[in-house]
C-alpha cells in the first residue's frame, strides 16, 4: 500500500511539471490523456482496486479519487487561464497599435547643396536690387562668342574648350555671358542681373574640373557706371556669403575680351590669417574675374556705349559652393551619392 500512495505522488509531480512546458492549446488534450486515459498510469491503478484488501480500499480509494480529482480541476483551470491569457494579449496588441505612432526614420528631404548656395546667394543680389535672369545652354556662336567680341578666327576662342554641335555654328555654351547679351537686346535699361546656370568645357575630368560646372553671371548697364560700382557690389556680395564683417579685396588687371578694363578680383582667405591650404598659403583667393563691358558688346546688344556704361563679372559657382562647404572634389557636388549629400 505503502507503494501505491508513493505512486500517486510521483504522478502527481510529474504532472506539475508536464503541465509547467504547455505551450499550445492542444497540448492540454496530449496533457489529459497521458495523466486520465485509458493507458494512464492512474488507471492503472483505478483497474488494480478490486485485488487489495478492504482496510487497503479504505485508504487508497480516496487518495486516488481525490488524485483523479485533483488532475482534472487543474487541467481546466489552466486551459481556462492559458485562454484567457491569450485573448487578453491579443487585445492589449490591438490596443497598442497607433498609426498615428508610425514615425519614418531619419530620412528627410533636402535641398542639394548648390542649391542652397544658389538660393543664398539669389538673396543677395536681389537684396541689392538684382534679378534672376536665365537662358539657353545650346548656344548659337554668335551670343556665345561674336556678340561678345570674341569673332571668327579671334585667337580668344582657343581660350575655351568648345563643345560644338552637329547643327552648323550651334554648341553647348562654354560661360552665362551669352545671356548679357540677349537681356540688352530685350529688356529696358538700366539693367542689373544675375545669371546663375550650367556650362560646358571639353575638359578632362578630375578633382577640380568637370566637362559641365556652374557659374553665375552678373551684369550692371546704367549711365555713370564705374569700375567703383563693381568692386562695392563684389564686396558686399563675398561678405554677406561668407558671413564677415569685414572681408579685403583687392583688384589685378586682368584680360577677358568682352571687358575693357578686365580685372581679377582676389579676397582675403575667409578661413585662415597665416594662409592654409584652400588659399595655397598665400591668403588670397581669386574668385571674381570681370571689367567694364566692352563697349562692342554693349553695342551688339543695342545699347550706345557713349551714354551707357557698365560692369560685368563671372565667378564659378560650383567653386565658391565648394569653399563655403569646404568640399575637395568637384565630382561629389554631381555625384549624387546620399551619403555625401545627406552632410547638408
Ligand atoms: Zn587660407
Amino acid at each position: 500500500m505503502e507503494e501505491i500512495l508513493a505512486q500517486l505522488s510521483s504522478i502527481k509531480q510529474a504532472f506539475q511539471q508536464d503541465l509547467q512546458k504547455i505551450q499550445l492549446l492542444r497540448e492540454f488534450d496530449d496533457l489529459k490523456i497521458s495523466f486520465l486515459g485509458k493507458k494512464s498510469p492512474l488507471q492503472g491503478l483505478l483497474a488494480g482496486m478490486k485485488e487489495l484488501s478492504v482496510d487497503n480500499r479504505r485508504t487508497v480509494g480516496p487518495a486516488l479519487q481525490e488524485l483523479k480529482g485533483f488532475l482534472e480541476s487543474t487541467i481546466e483551470e489552466a486551459r481556462q487561464a492559458f485562454i484567457e491569457r491569450k485573448a487578453r494579449t491579443a487585445i492589449e496588441k490591438e490596443q497598442n497599435f497607433d498609426v498615428t505612432a508610425y514615425k519614418p526614420g531619419a530620412v528627410h528631404g533636402r535641398l542639394h547643396p548648390y542649391s542652397q548656395a544658389v538660393e543664398e546667394i539669389e538673396d543677395i543680389f536681389i537684396s541689392m536690387g538684382y534679378e534672376i535672369l536665365d537662358g539657353p545652354e545650346l548656344e548659337t556662336d554668335f551670343y556665345n562668342f561674336t556678340a561678345l567680341n570674341i569673332p571668327q578666327d579671334h585667337p580668344a576662342r582657343d581660350m575655351y574648350d568648345t563643345f560644338w554641335t552637329n547643327k552648323k555654328s550651334m554648341l553647348m555654351r562654354t560661360h552665362t555671358s551669352p545671356v548679357q547679351v540677349r537681356s540688352m537686346q530685350t529688356l529696358e535699361l538700366p539693367l542689373a542681373a544675375i545669371v546663375p546656370g550650367r556650362t560646358y568645357r571639353h575638359e578632362a575630368v578630375d578633382a577640380t574640373h568637370d566637362f559641365m560646372f556652374m557659374q553665375c553671371e552678373g551684369f550692371f548697364i546704367d549711365k555713370n557706371v564705374t569700375i567703383a560700382h563693381m568692386f562695392a557690389t563684389a564686396q558686399t556680395f563675398l561678405k554677406q556669403l561668407f558671413k564677415k564683417d569685414e572681408l579685403d579685396i583687392r583688384i589685378r588687371p586682368g584680360f577677358f575680351p568682352f571687358v575693357e578694363p578686365g580685372f581679377e578680383i582676389d579676397m582675403r582667405c575667409p578661413f585662415c590669417s597665416q594662409g592654409c591650404s584652400v588659399c595655397k598659403r598665400s591668403t588670397w583667393m581669386e574668385v571674381f574675374p570681370g571689367g567694364m563691358i566692352h563697349p562692342n558688346v554693349l553695342r551688339a546688344g543695342g545699347i550706345d556705349p557713349d551714354v551707357y556704361s557698365g560692369f560685368a563679372f563671372g565667378f564659378g559657382l560650383s567653386r565658391l559652393v565648394m569653399l563655403k562647404y569646404s568640399i575637395d572634389d568637384i565630382r561629389h557636388l554631381y555625384g549624387g551619392k546620399l551619403k555625401f549629400l545627406e552632410q547638408f
